[in-house]
């Protein structure tokens, strides 16, 4: 038996109308070098029209892509919408890939046209000549003239091309199941992969971020975005945001902490999303000239696993809460979400948001062991997780690496445990699990524990070969500024704290951990390090 109910098309198109109607008055700030430049999503959705205009001016037709090479601000915001909602895919190119992996990704996309900010020109340009496909470049924020461009590619002021352009579009009426925007993983290994977001997905996954068991976005926030726009779609907060009307504050590229802290002096954000090393950072800054950062409702924490001394030191200094979450690029990418259950309270509910959280009911996850059977959730049983939904990869754009799914699942190469009542705690990532004398340590419960010393600023683990273990772990320390601490002040700090077998040896004092395109720390670089003798 069919259903009495209409068929409505969860669209990027639908999302703008509504967003830049219903909200009209709600802000967008992007920070300058002069302070914040503002609009409204009534001045958002009319930049997205002409955006949509100028690039069927330039021939954009059907799901051709458009590439973005920008840092978040308003014209990013205004691609975000217009690209998907005229029916063509977006397409984010992370900045900080390695040119060749820039290239192969704008060639494997087949991006015809690229967006990009007028101090970004200098680092297109060395690829520009190796991208295949692309025709135009649109340069916001700059000029134009700046870029010397190959034979074959016109180049383009993005305010002279919208000036000419009217401030409405005829929408389309798009599939909701067909492809909205595209964002490649950073590729630790191999080639990155393409994962490719529908308006549905998107859609289903910008209302799970609203959700009170999420990150609660509502009308009444401010929610500063520094988790970049190219990072896995800045975690769904500029969708969701047009979805409810919260305001937004687009950073740009003032990322390092001292305009952080002027940009949260300024524009008082009641929401903010980053990687821990971000807020590690800003932490530094606030220690070094104390602010007010209680306008902070709340922040979201994920990219990595979120040390619990961050969290206290927010939490306990600053009265500002960390949520701590987990997500890939694969899972659009909210995959679970550490709020403590209803009546958990002082330690019960640290535990829990120490976890990397619960999973949301779109979001069904198993956990498989080496042999390939299921394991129970007892949170006791580690195995590597699997995840499946309906905002959750399938396969990747070509069909790249298709040993990453199967039966309808992703293998997430993440490894933990889940409880009986749905929060997940990793222990590590399958490639960095250090396995010494056929037990497994994970880099992660030492990083965190070496990170909760006052005197530590950062702290990454690494396995590194054992003749009699196997592998050892080897801790790389950078000691907070103005501090000190020894290998054996570590170690005796460590010993009533982690097992006697897994008490590390090697020890490093390093003066800032390697970090990967998106912030992470870089333990590939580590590795490397360590095999060429300098981290001896
Ligand atoms: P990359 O694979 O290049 O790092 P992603 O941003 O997609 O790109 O990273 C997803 C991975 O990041 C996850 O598979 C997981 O290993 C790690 N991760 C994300 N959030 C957390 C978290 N809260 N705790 C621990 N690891 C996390």
């Amino acid at each position: 038996m069919l259903s009495t109910m209409q068929d409505g098309q969860l669209s990027l198109a639908n999302l703008l109308k509504h967003g830049s109607r219903v909200h009209a008055t709600s802000q967008v700030t992007t920070w300058t070098d002069q302070g914040p430049r503002r609009e409204t999503y009534a001045d958002l959705g009319r930049n997205a029209a002409r955006l949509a205009n100028a690039l069927r001016s330039l021939g954009i037709t059907g799901d051709q892509r458009v590439g973005t090479f920008m840092w978040n601000n308003a014209e990013h915001l205004a691609a975000y919408f217009a690209i998907p909602a005229m029916g063509a895919v977006l397409h984010t190119l992370n900045i900080r890939l390695f040119p060749e992996q820039l290239t192969f990704v704008a060639n494997h996309a087949e991006d015809q046209v690229v967006l990009v900010d007028g101090s970004l020109v200098p680092l297109l340009a060395k690829q520009l000549p190796e991208m295949k496909t692309v025709r135009h470049v649109i340069v916001a924020n700059g000029d134009p003239a700046t870029l010397q461009a190959p034979s074959g590619v016109e180049v383009h002021s993005y305010d002279a091309l919208l000036a000419a352009q009217p401030d409405t579009f005829d929408w389309p009426e798009v599939d909701e199941r067909s492809a909205a925007a595209m964002c490649y993983t950073s590729g630790t290994t191999g080639d990155p992969k393409g994962v490719v977001y529908s308006h549905r997905s998107i859609w289903l996954h910008s209302m799970q971020v609203c959700m009170t068991d999420s990150m609660q976005l509502s009308p009444a926030d401010k929610a500063l975005v520094i988790v970049p726009m190219f990072h896995a779609m800045s975690w769904g907060m500029p969708y969701a945001a047009m979805m409810v009307g919260a305001s937004l504050i687009m950073p740009d590229r003032f990322l390092q902490p001292k305009p952080l802290a002027q940009i949260l002096a300024s524009e008082k954000p009641t929401f903010a999303g980053a990687v821990p090393t971000i807020w590690q950072g800003l932490l530094q800054q606030l220690e070094a000239e104390p602010q007010d950062i209680s306008h902070l409702r709340e922040v979201v924490v994920g990219g990595s696993a979120c040390p619990p001394a961050l969290m206290h030191t927010f939490e306990e200094r600053y009265g500002v809460p960390i949520l701590h979450a987990w997500g890939m690029t694969e899972t659009s990418p909210l995959g679970s979400v550490a709020r403590p259950p209803a009546g958990a309270t002082g330690e019960e509910a640290w535990q829990y948001r120490y976890t990397q959280g619960r999973f949301p009911a779109s979001v069904r996850a198993r956990l498989i062991d080496d042999d390939g059977n299921e394991l129970p959730w007892d949170n006791e049983s580690v195995g590597e997780l699997e995840v499946a939904g309906p905002w959750i990869a399938g396969g990747y754009h070509g069909g790249a690496d298709p040993e990453k799914f199967h039966d309808g699942w992703l293998r997430t190469g993440d490894v933990g445990k889940i409880s009986p009542d749905g929060y997940l705690t990793l222990t590590d990532r399958a490639k960095d699990v250090i396995k010494s004398g056929g037990e497994w340590i994970s880099s992660v419960d030492l990083e965190n524990t070496v990170m909760s010393h006052p005197a530590v600023a950062e702290a990454a683990v690494i396995g590194v070969p054992d003749e009699k273990w196997d592998e050892r772990p080897l801790v790389a320390v950078v000691v907070r500024e103005g501090q000190s601490v020894t290998a054996e002040e570590l170690r005796e700090f460590l010993s009533d704290k982690v097992a006697k077998w897994q008490l590390p040896e090697h020890w490093t004092f390093i003066d800032e951990v390697p970090k990967t395109s998106v912030g992470k720390f870089d333990k590939k670089r580590l590795r490397a390090f360590h095999s060429q003798g300098k981290l001896d």
